[in-house]
């Protein structure tokens, strides 16, 4: 098996094998751009790793070795030569990029012999000692886990000692003298020296990548992106340049386009005389981009054309790292960029826009998931007035947020957590040790790096709001405490964040909601145009309705009408309705909710302006209805007139042991028609009166709960015959709630006496689970835990279980009428994974709560594409 492609043998396509990071690096090559030579171990070398108990195997290394050969004679520098020595980076990747989550050494093949060599050869002694006290920091840490702050912490008092305000001014003799204080630290944390011979670091290093692929943040990534835990990494072993070999040298990372906000040009930060990580791990603020135009325009005129050049053959946003040496450029990586949300909608329009794409690829790259984040905050303007600006630093993901100040990623888990809170995490500044805080945060604040920082970078990966740079914010983590100029603030003080214009305000502060508007809505009507599947609304009032016509919802898939039946005089006159003695005393309460419900109709119609409407008639137990303490049931009695005894007797009588398996939907139908029957009467009222007022609707009717066609029979000639008393000329469909298992397996049947089909998901995953909904929290977890679930059923669709039943409904109900409207109205209706499977099945269109609609709409245009 060959273990080892040079970068002129590979190219983008082998990701899977030679990771992100390997494979693009060889397309560089073939492109021919300047980059470094090397070489990539493969990801099933990584794998063969795994199964060889994490040794390197003999094979490996004998193809490591004469890989290095190979490398040394195409550089004309050889390791541990005197004269001009070869150092090389080993660098992981994977095949889906995790950016600063697993290891990389720099500077390999530095020892105390060949740090001569190269002060030498580059008559630069300072420059040769910084990049051997590099080394000797990353390789201890990597490979001998020794703590970076140790070595941080010599820098750090070495630069005190000398009042010394950055890196750059340590001198040449504070460098020697930090290389031995670093060897000793070897000594005394890792018992072990740091090995001298380049061999020997060269395979450590890659082992330890290898083994890298199992630390904890690497595992905590994965999860959190959903990347599967067997792809293994490769490791690429790259000729060092060097960025920090004096004043015309340099690094840094530049995006192709705005990773804010989308916007077309050059982004990106450097620093001088500096390596690698300095920049993103924000030891030093770097300078943007844009000066390295007027401090060397030549360089910069070569990095934009090869931006240029990598963004058209990628046809996406492009993430670069590069190095100067010397005046002398070179690509270290290219990547497609990560993006915020708002970001990634303003460049897939804008690629289609330009003719790089077409729209159905511009849809397939956008996150279904992603686009909720866009649809919520800007803090209210009004209640902004009354908070304190304490300060102002970079905006670096967009949004608004409020939360409980904690200084670590362990103690704003504990609090998100344990307390429940809303948590922001306040750093200098962030590592990736500190994912699993920023995961839970609502917000990241950090008083050093720039745009392109670990804590930026991952903010925005995620979605959330964060601002970074904020220079007036000073963080006393021995002391927890922080202080913005006069400001103190304590863990678990309420902050307010804007990542958007990078303030930072006091205290809480309500935000405001968002409006589609610009490229969100082009992309949305191109996802409406590819999309076989409706994306419809469920709604329970005029104003969650208008809310979903905003965010233009098809119609409405489910109104569920006993939430008005909640309020609390609705309430009352409900529970006069059930429990008076005889239909004499039903009349009045029947009359009085006709009224209300009539006017809930009314309303609701006028806003669809021809747009479907499906109402469902009462579904909840009667058991919810009734009163429970002394006070409610005195009130109704003396509406009654009924003395308190009696009355109590027949809530007795209507009690139930399982109410959700009880006394509801049809049920309550056959035992109480005349509530349906004053349902139907109000629809078809709102229907009547709307059509004085010219205008046209045709009321979709659902029954929920049934079990059979006899039962669907029953409760349609209930509802036609009431149809039929108030008018003859209303065009009428009347369709059957799919939601028990038994009504999935006679679907053939029921489909005689059904206009449509809507899943109820919900009450369908209970009753083929047998899990209660409203009980699950006290096991779901637990299952979740021990991967007895792959995830709860109620949020993501159980395929081979209730979506087999789905399948069979499906099939079943078309044999029967093959042009049956089938809809799916419950939670899992806005879901991007359950929409996939619901197009697959062929689903007409699906229901979700108003939030969800643009979620849903590019997850059904995916699942079309
Ligand atoms: P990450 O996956 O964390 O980005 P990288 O492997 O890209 O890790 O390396 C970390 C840093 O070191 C980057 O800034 C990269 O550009 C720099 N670097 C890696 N290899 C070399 C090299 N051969 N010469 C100069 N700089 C390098
Ligand atoms: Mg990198
Ligand atoms: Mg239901």
């Amino acid at each position: 098996m060959k273990q080892i492609y040079f970068f002129s043998e590979g190219n983008k396509d082998m990701r899977q094998l030679l990771g992100g990071k390997g494979a693009n690096l060889a397309e560089m090559t073939r492109l021919g751009l300047p980059v470094p030579a090397g070489f990539t171990i493969t990801t099933e070398a990584c794998h063969e790793y795994q199964r060889n108990n994490n040794k390197l195997s003999n094979s490996l290394i004998q193809e490591i070795d004469n890989a290095l050969i190979k490398l040394s004679k195409n550089t004309n520098k050889k390791f541990n030569d005197t004269v001009n020595p070869l150092l090389i980076s080993v660098r992981s990747g994977a095949a889906i990029s995790m950016p600063g989550m697993m290891d990389t050494i720099l500077n390999i093949g530095l020892n105390d012999k060949s740090v001569v060599a190269l002060a030498k050869i580059t008559n630069n002694e300072r420059f040769a000692y910084d990049s051997y006290r590099r080394l000797l920091a990353m390789f201890g840490n990597v490979v001998y886990g020794i703590s970076e702050e140790i070595f941080d912490q010599v820098l750090t008092d070495t630069k005190k000692n000398n009042n010394y305000k950055s890196d750059i001014e340590l001198t040449t003799e504070d460098l020697k003298s930090i290389v031995e204080r670093f060897k000793e630290i070897y000594t005394k944390e890792a018992h072990k020296d740091f090995p001298q011979n380049p061999e020997d670091q060269i395979l450590a290093a890659v082992n330890s990548v290898f083994e890298s692929w199992d630390n904890n943040r690497a595992r905590v990534y994965r999860k959190q992106n959903n990347i599967p835990e067997t792809l293994g990494t490769a490791v690429n072993v790259q000729t060092m340049v060097f960025g920090n070999a004096g004043e015309d040298c340099g690094t840094g990372v530049a995006f192709t386009r705005n990773p804010a906000t989308g916007e077309k040009n050059l982004f990106g930060e450097y620093l001088l005389n500096a390596q690698g990580e300095d920049v993103v791990s924000g030891v030093r603020t770097p300078q943007s981009i844009d000066t390295l135009q007027s401090s060397m325009p030549k360089i910069y005129g070569q990095f934009a054309d090869i931006a240029q050049k990598l963004e058209d053959h990628y046809q996406d946003m492009q993430d670069l790292e590069f190095t100067i040496e010397h005046g002398e450029l070179f690509l270290l990586q290219a990547r497609n960029g990560k993006r915020t949300p708002e970001a990634a909608v303003k460049i897939a329009v804008d690629l289609v826009n330009e003719g790089l794409i077409d729209k159905k690829t511009a849809i397939s790259r956008i996150d279904p998931e992603s686009i909720s984040a866009m649809l919520h905050s800007d803090f209210d303007k009004e209640e902004l007035k009354n908070h304190r600006e304490l300060t102002t630093g970079l905006p670096a993901s967009p949004g608004a947020a409020s939360g409980q100040v904690y200084f670590t990623a362990d103690t704003a888990k504990e609090a998100h957590d344990n307390k429940h809170q809303k948590v922001i995490l306040v750093r200098q500044d962030t590592s990736p040790e500190d994912i699993e805080g920023m995961v839970v945060s609502e917000a990241i604040v950090t008083s050093r790096g720039g745009m392109t920082s670990h804590a930026a970078v991952v903010a925005r990966g995620m979605g959330s709001t964060g601002v970074v740079g904020a220079h007036e914010l000073q963080v006393d983590y021995k002391n927890k405490v922080a202080k913005i100029n006069d400001t103190v603030i304590n863990p678990g003080d309420w902050i307010s964040v804007d990542g958007t214009k990078g303030k930072i305000y006091s205290g809480q502060i309500p935000t405001s909601e968002a409006v589609i508007k610009g490229d969100l809505s082009i992309l949305l009507n191109w996802a409406k145009e590819i999309s076989d599947m409706g994306v419809y609304t469920n709604a329970d009032t005029p104003a969650d309705f208008q809310k979903a016509l905003d965010f233009d919802a098809d119609g409405i898939g489910l109104t569920r009408t006993e939430h008005m039946f909640f309020k609390s005089e609705r309430l009352l006159q409900m529970r006069r309705l059930i429990l008076a003695k005889d239909a004499t005393g039903r009349k009045d309460p029947l009359e009085k909710l006709l009224a209300m419900q009539q006017n809930d109709f009314y309303e609701i119609y006028k806003l669809s302006a021809g747009k479907s409407v499906t109402v469902r008639l009462l579904d909840p137990p009667l058991h919810e209805f009734l009163p429970h303490d002394a006070k409610e049931i005195k009130l109704v009695a003396d509406e009654l007139g009924e003395n308190v005894e009696d009355l109590e007797n027949r809530i007795d009588s209507l009690k139930e042991l399982n109410p959700m398996l009880g006394h509801r939907g049809d049920r309550l139908a056959v035992t109480f028609p005349d509530i349906y029957q004053m349902q139907v009467r109000a629809i078809i009222n709102a229907v009547l009166r709307l059509k004085d007022e010219g205008i046209e609707i045709k009321p979709h009717i659902m029954i929920p709960l049934t079990d059979s066609k006899s039962e669907m029979q029953w409760v349609r000639n209930l509802v036609e015959n009431q149809i039929k008393e108030l008018s003859s000329d209303v065009e009428y469909q009347v369709g059957t709630m799919m939601e028990m298992p038994r009504a999935c397996v006679t679907a053939n049947q029921i489909a005689e006496v059904s206009d449509f089909f809507s899943f109820g998901t919900n009450d369908l995953t209970q009753l083929t689970f047998g899990y209660s909904r409203d009980d699950v929290g006290s096991f779901m977890p637990e299952y979740i835990k021990q991967g007895i679930l792959p995830n709860d059923p109620f949020q993501s669709v159980d395929i081979e279980g209730v979506g087999e039943l789905m399948k069979m409904a499906v099939d079943r109900g078309r044999q029967t009428k093959s042009q049956l409207p089938i809809g799916v109205c419950g939670e899992v209706g806005g879901d991007p994974k359950s929409i996939q499977f619901f197009d697959k099945i062929g689903i007409t269109y699906v229901s979700c709560s108003p939030y969800r609609i643009p979620v849903a709409r590019i997850a059904a245009a995916q699942a079309t594409i």
